[in-house]
């Protein structure tokens, strides 16, 4: 069974709607138009839609035959702040916005899927379409969930797919456990004593003391973290001063960590506290510490993951499936979802060649032939979890 012939008829269309998609990318809880869309087009199938959940995000609900499971669909809709610098003739008209991660793709994946769905209903229960807000950073899967989403919509089991460049169309990777890391990030302002940069012993420079912080910080991963382990430390920001003659009285660095367990994480976030604490006041500076713990360890679930596999054997054929594909490093807010229901995340490949722009790129673009793909994964998962006898 390869991808459904009907949905990949209707690719003329699927396009075309994902190509007005990226010319009007929103930022997260901005997805005002797009969420209309994606209302529109339920309500043109005959779907139920509940609107207003983390601001944008929209809710829809497809009934089958009578049936007591309840199976969750989840696609992102939000964009990124950064201006795109590929020239498809449907180029982002919003400037400073540009559906850069593909989610203008899993919108239609998920819509293409719905319209299948609700029109042969050959499954028992009920399918629960997920269109979530601000995937990017602001955690609109967590403000979902926060705001109820599984006590107004409760679903047995839940699935979400990503477009993927890194693995070549007509494949996908799904793995049991964890399958993304945790993410949070820091901010630390150091101050110390400013003065003229030809009498330091009158100042406390923080570009010293920032220096040897950020040095120190290399030691929680290289020699704190087991070898066997994966976890991230990046400073990814640092500001001091303005003039060559001024040794400035402040400094700012930050930055992120991941980890890909929950104790990894923890034990890091202390060694951080710990370190720039310490490395700070051997130089009798000060030091303000803001760290925040952002997305949680996605973790997948071992049969949720079994239904994904069969389904990628079923659209993708025996080779579709990925021989192996680690975890990433990368985080993702469907993981506050699943630290709820039991479920999984998967990888659908949308890479052309080696050179295929990674998510994220200025000039990278979603891949229009894996929509029916897509859509036919979201289908057969629904179908199989919701067997109809
Ligand atoms: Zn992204
Ligand atoms: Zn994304």
């Amino acid at each position: 069974m390869p991808v459904i012939a009907e949905i990949a008829s209707r690719q003329p269309i699927l396009a075309e709607w994902r190509r007005m998609l990226h010319t009007i990318p929103e930022l997260g809880f901005e997805e005002e138009k797009t969420a209309a869309f994606v209302v529109d087009r339920l309500q043109a199938m005959g779907i139920e839609a509940h609107t207003g959940m983390a601001r944008t995000g929209v809710v829809g609900i497809i009934e089958g035959r009578p049936g007591n499971r309840r199976i969750g669909l989840r696609a992102d809709m939000d964009a990124l702040p950064m201006e795109e610098l590929g020239k498809p003739a449907w180029k982002s008209k919003n400037p400073g916005r540009f559906h850069g991660c593909g989610h203008d793709g899993h919108t239609v994946m998920l819509l293409a899927a719905a319209e299948y769905l609700a029109r042969t209903r050959a499954f028992a229960g009920t399918v629960v379409l997920i269109f979530q807000p601000a995937e990017e950073g602001l955690g609109g899967g967590r403000v979902m969930v926060e705001e109820g989403l599984f006590d107004r919509f409760p679903c047995d089991e839940i699935y979400a797919l990503h477009n993927m460049p890194l693995l070549p169309v007509g494949q996908a990777a799904v793995r049991p456990g964890a399958a993304l890391a945790a993410f949070d990030r820091f901010d630390v302002t150091i101050t110390g004593r400013g003065g003229h940069a030809a009498m330091p012993h009158k100042t406390i420079d923080p570009a010293i003391v920032m220096s040897q912080t950020v040095l120190a910080l290399q030691a929680l991963i290289s020699r704190e973290t087991d070898p066997m382990e994966s976890a991230v430390l990046s400073v990814t920001e640092m500001h001091v001063g303005t003039t060559h003659n001024v040794i400035a009285s402040e400094g700012r660095i930050a930055g992120t960590v991941r980890a890909l367990n929950e104790a990894a994480r923890a034990r890091i976030e202390a060694g951080f506290h710990r370190t720039v604490t310490h490395v700070v006041e051997a130089y009798g500076a000060s030091v303000r510490i803001e760290y925040a713990r952002e997305f949680p360890v996605l973790v997948n679930d071992g049969g949720a993951v079994e239904r994904a596999m069969s389904a990628i054997a079923d659209v993708l054929g025996s080779d579709g499936l990925a021989k192996t594909f680690p975890p990433l490093m990368a985080a993702e807010d469907f993981a506050f979802m699943l630290q709820k229901r039991p479920g999984a995340y998967i990888l659908v490949g949308q890479g052309t060649g080696p050179d295929s722009p990674m998510v994220h790129h200025p000039e990278y673009d979603f891949n229009d032939a894996i929509i029916a793909t897509g859509a036919s994964l979201f289908v057969r998962i629904a179908e199989g979890a919701l067997k109809a006898d």
